[in-house]
């Protein structure tokens, strides 16, 4: 493709995505594709000539839509929220044609100045304590490995990076039973070992219980193991659970145990002051997750990471090959050594865009409609004779239960809760997530799509009765 002939491809792509974005209520939630539809329909092997953009787009609708689920779709209430908006969707534009590699200040000062200001901004508007500095990671998963490996580090003196793990005592990771699994992959990559995430009690709301990790950390003190970090979940993935942050903080203070925050879905809401209270403790925190590519119309990826001693994790990482010594950049933070890729997209204008597009007051605004949704959902789903709800509404995430009037046992219940939901997924106006309370199969309603009103959760409920109702159950 000639360069004159960006412009109009463009400019029909454009066309397809307001297009595609305006009629996607129209399209089932979850794909319909069979395993292995699109690979049977693809050539196996590769294009030895170009071929024309109008076709490439043709093929798009043709083979690629049919296997899309649509995660902007307005009754998308699966997993979290993957929420992009029309300002996030023109800067991933706009970073593809500037097509930085934004690894050192020098390549492209403004990356990682821009990078430094929004994080800034993103800082005070969640309530976070002055001393905490961010960075805009790929994902929460990357950013809870880079947090739990400047616990390591300090656990060990830097030690760890320096000599590898050999001479040092076993360390311990201690999270919640909720803890996302971003924690135990973290542990096995860092070389704690899976074995060695202590997953500490919940008590009936889901939380930790801080006196169950005080007696986890000094019984694991008292046997040789080296407690290396704490990971405190405000919002778990499951249930959106908020695990107690000044009590577990001031448990790691007095233990001098990192700890790390991991928001990754509810940080966002932390923009609304009178959700704040459940961050209440964050001071005593070393560092913190949110993911605005949730809930924060950036889309897909961008993940904020805020620590309290950047110059820890830097040390630990710094890599300075002569091809990046850069005395131009000098005093400026290198974010490259603030986490694992090299090589950094610019994402901090996808983040930029969005604030300055929409303004935080809208942004506060879509947070406070879908908290106030799930209330209302709530209540239905209480008040409702035929289900039961189990956890939440915890900000815009809550989970139920259905129960047939012939199921008896909970075996019975488990399995029609298991068919419902599959059934649910398959038809189509809606897609929920499975999750489990105790041992037991529940169903999750997540609210945070950019596009959903009021009446999208309410057809999605009204679709989850109706085709329960139809159950033979
Ligand atoms: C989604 C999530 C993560 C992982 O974030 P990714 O960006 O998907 O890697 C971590 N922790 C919690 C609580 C999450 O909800």
């Amino acid at each position: 493709m000639e360069l004159q002939e960006l412009g109009p491809a463009a400019h029909s792509l454009v066309d397809w995505m307001e297009s595609y974005l305006s009629g996607i209520e129209h399209h089932p939630v979850r794909s319909r594709s069979a395993r292995g539809e699109l690979l049977s329909q693809l050539p196996s092997d590769p294009p030895l000539k170009g071929e024309p953009f109008g076709c490439l787009l043709a093929d798009v609708d043709r083979l690629i839509l049919p296997g899309i689920t649509h995660w902007q779709h307005p009754r998308f209430f699966a997993y979290f929220p993957a929420n992009s908006s029309p300002p996030g969707i023109l800067a991933e534009m706009l970073i593809a044609a500037l097509g930085v590699q934004g690894m050192l200040w020098e390549t492209s000062p403004a990356c990682n100045e821009l990078e430094t200001r929004v994080c800034d901004w993103m800082r005070m508007l969640v309530g976070l304590p002055e001393s905490f500095v961010g960075s805009i990671q790929d994902s929460g998963s990357s950013a809870n490995l880079v947090a739990m490996l400047a616990g390591r580090e300090r656990a060990t003196g830097g030690k760890a990076t320096a000599k590898g793990l050999k001479d040092c005592a076993q360390l311990t990771v201690y999270t919640s039973q909720e803890a996302h699994s971003s924690i135990l992959k973290a542990a096995k990559v860092l070389g704690i070992g899976a074995d060695n995430v202590r997953k500490i009690a919940i008590d009936d709301k889901q939380a930790m219980v801080p006196a169950a990790l005080a007696s986890a950390i000094s019984a694991d003190r008292a046997a040789g193991f080296s407690p290396a970090c704490v990971i405190g979940c405000v919002g778990a993935t499951g249930l959106g659970s908020m695990d107690p942050i000044r009590a577990i903080g001031e448990i790691c203070s007095e233990e001098q145990i990192y700890f790390h925050v991991d928001g990754a879905w509810a940080g966002s809401a932390m923009i609304l002051p009178e959700q704040r209270h459940l961050i209440d403790g964050i001071e005593l925190a070393d560092s913190f997750v949110l993911n605005p590519h949730k809930w924060l119309l950036t889309g897909l990826d961008c993940s904020l990471l805020y620590l309290r001693e950047p110059r820890e994790v830097a040390a630990a990482l710094a890599v300075n090959p002569a091809y990046l010594v850069s005395p131009e950049s000098e005093g400026m933070p290198e974010y490259r050594d603030w986490g694992i890729p090299l090589g950094r997209r610019f994402r901090a204008l996808k983040l930029w865009f969005v604030l300055r597009s929409f303004g935080v007051e809208a942004i506060q605004a879509m947070l406070r409609r879908h908290i106030a949704w799930a209330a209302e959902l709530g209540e239905a789903i209480a008040a409702s004779p035929r289900f039961e709800l189990v956890a939440g509404p915890r900000l815009s995430l809550l989970a139920f239960r259905w129960r047939p009037s012939s199921a008896v046992t909970d075996e019975d219940i488990d399995s029609s809760n298991e068919l419902l939901l599959a059934r649910v997924n398959e038809d189509g106006r809606t897609y929920l997530t499975r999750t489990t309370l105790g041992d037991r199969p529940v169903i999750r309603f997540a609210i945070g799509q950019t596009s959903t009103e009021r009446r999208h959760v309410f057809e999605a409920w009204d679709a989850v009765q109706e085709i329960a109702a139809g159950l033979n159950y």
